[in-house]
């Protein structure tokens, strides 16, 4: 036979955190399940190496991501400590907050009109939702619903069904745990709990088996390497160099913690909060039984006690009971994702700062991509390898222009910040976007890919929630349908009195959902 015939009938992904699991999951339900015997997908986890441990911040798109693979929305939310996420608020991001009130905006995941079909953004730019408006509270209800912490949906509303759409915080551990659970028992997943030792290649440079510690060789015809940063398929064995873009994203370390609540019912937050800090910012993200929070910072611009100090003083009073780790994150992205027979998710394929919680979405689409044009074959294998390059490089690209965007827009002083708009630091894709955008509204057009991580939607609450100038006065008359924008507004005004009339307390819901399902 010749080996571009060699037939794939086993999967093996080494390593079982968020994107080993996860990965497992997709590839077993989209692939095993229909054909069951045809494919065998198993996970190498190593019994000693912790997984990362961080990453409680999902998209809307987790939502149907766990309905594919089988998982029932209440068992996730109790197993998982999980609660529902709404979008993500930023705070002091603009200025420097010396102002009793700090400059807080949105990027929510709900907008009551699709901008592709009516965009009323330019309407808002030239006054027509009033003077004191913010664009978020114009668009959509539901950065009111999150002011006044407010569920996405009722407990009436069906499985993953939303009123406002959602995603979740989480517990990374027990989500990793639930996962390899639903894998192993739902899902027919193979475990092997084993340390990967060495492995081995043939004259083509194609990895034919995994040496282990404790349960020998573990062979196979595709590899997925879900090793984390460690990244010892691609990354070691393959020798595919490592793209840093710490030119660009400045942070480069995190210091991470858990606080508990004051009291059992506390109000928990509905979105992530980011709060920028002179070096970086913090994350604050509440589960179920806790808070969890970092800071994600710059070892160039402040020194590990420096950041941890800020991040006590974030947590006030119960600064006394925190316990903080220090994270190392190394910030880029492999210049190939896909080589040969081995593909990397997760960590092991890139990480950028965790700003808008792209990481996991990413892994999501990666395990969806990798379903849905799976080679069969060894010589199937070029074609699926060049797509999947192509479109997670196109990917990344874009989530770090989208990122880079929350730091250029500041005005904050302080030497990181002016660092972060040095233009050797930002990429001419995003320049020339901005540039168009201070003349032009942001529109479907500017975003044609299929593989846009982030749509025009997101830009539009992070360039109007920052202030972003743009000069449409003397194209004002191009915006002729002021009348039925005024009206859009005054129906986003009545639907944010309804969804407020009918939406439970975020805690409520989490607390019915626990007890009763
Ligand atoms: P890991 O969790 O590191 O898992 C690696 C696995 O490989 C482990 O099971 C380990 O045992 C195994 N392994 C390693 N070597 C071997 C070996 N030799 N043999 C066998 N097994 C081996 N993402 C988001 O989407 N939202 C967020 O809010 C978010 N916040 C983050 C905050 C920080 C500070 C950081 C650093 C990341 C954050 N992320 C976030 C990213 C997210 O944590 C990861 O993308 C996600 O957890 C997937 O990690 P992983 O599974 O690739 O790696």
């Amino acid at each position: 036979m010749k080996l571009g015939e060699l037939r794939v009938e086993q999967v093996v992904i080494v390593g079982g955190g968020t994107a080993g699991w996860l990965t497992a999951c997709t590839l077993a339900k989209n692939l095993v399940s229909t054909r069951p015997g045809a494919i065998r997908v198993c996970v190498i986890e190593s019994p000693d190496i912790p997984t990362i441990g961080v990453g409680e911040g999902t998209w809307p798109t987790m939502r149907r991501t766990l309905e594919n693979i089988g998982l029932d929305e209440t068992e996730f939310i109790r197993e998982c400590n999980a609660t529902f996420k709404q979008g993500s608020q930023f705070i002091d991001w603009k200025q420097n907050a010396d102002d009793a009130q700090p400059h807080t905006y949105y990027n929510l995941f709900s907008s009551i009109y699709n901008p592709a079909d009516f965009n009323l953004a330019p309407y808002w730019v030239l006054g027509h939702a009033g003077r004191d408006v913010s664009y978020a509270n114009a668009v959509s209800a539901q950065g009111v619903a999150c002011d006044r912490g407010l569920a996405p949906k009722k407990i009436t509303t069906r499985g993953y069904d939303a009123v406002q759409s959602y995603a979740y915080h989480l517990d990374a551990g027990k989500f990793a745990a639930l996962l390899k659970r639903h894998a192993v028992d739902k899902l027919g997943v193979h475990f092997v709990p084993a340390n990967v030792t060495q492995v081995n290649c043939d004259h083509d440079g194609f990895i034919t088996d995994v040496d282990t510690e404790e349960q020998g060789k573990v062979s196979g015809q595709l590899f997925v390497d879900c090793t984390g940063f460690r990244s010892l398929l691609l990354g070691d064995t393959m020798r595919i160099p490592f793209n840093d873009v710490n030119d660009v994203l400045l942070t480069d370390t995190a210091m991470a913690a858990q606080i508990p609540y004051l009291s059992k019912d506390a109000d928990i937050a509905c979105v992530t909060k980011a709060t920028a800090q002179a070096a970086g910012w913090i994350w604050d993200i509440g589960l179920q039984n806790r808070r969890g929070v970092g800071h994600v910072f710059s070892s160039a611009h402040i020194s590990d006690d420096q950041a941890e100090q800020q991040l006590r003083a974030y947590c006030g009073d119960l600064s006394g009971e925190l316990s903080v780790r220090k994270i190392k994150m190394r910030v880029g992205y492999r210049e190939k994702f896909w080589h040969k027979n081995c593909v990397a998710i997760g960590l092991s394929a890139a990480f950028v700062e965790p700003l808008e919680a792209s990481a996991i979405f990413l892994v999501e689409a990666a395990g969806n991509m990798l379903s849905d044009l799976f080679p069969r074959s060894r010589g199937a294998m070029a074609h699926t390898e060049k797509k999947f390059n192509k479109s997670f490089r196109f990917r990344w690209d874009k989530t770090i222009d989208f990122i880079k965007l929350h730091y250029y827009l500041s005005s904050r002083q302080e030497p990181f910040w002016r660092d972060n708009k040095q233009s050797e630091t930002v990429p001419n894709s995003l320049l020339d976007k901005l540039d168009a955008w201070s003349r032009h509204p942001v529109s479907k057009y500017d975003f044609s890919d299929t593989n846009e991580p982030f749509p025009h939607e997101s830009y539009q609450y992070i360039l109007h929630g920052m202030g972003f100038e743009q000069s449409l006065q003397s194209s004002a008359s191009t915006f002729a349908q002021v009348e039925q924008a005024k009206m859009s507004f005054a129906n986003v005004a009545k639907a944010t009195e309804h969804v407020c009339r009918d939406l439970p307390s975020h805690r409520s819901l989490i607390d019915k959902v626990c007890q009763y399902g």
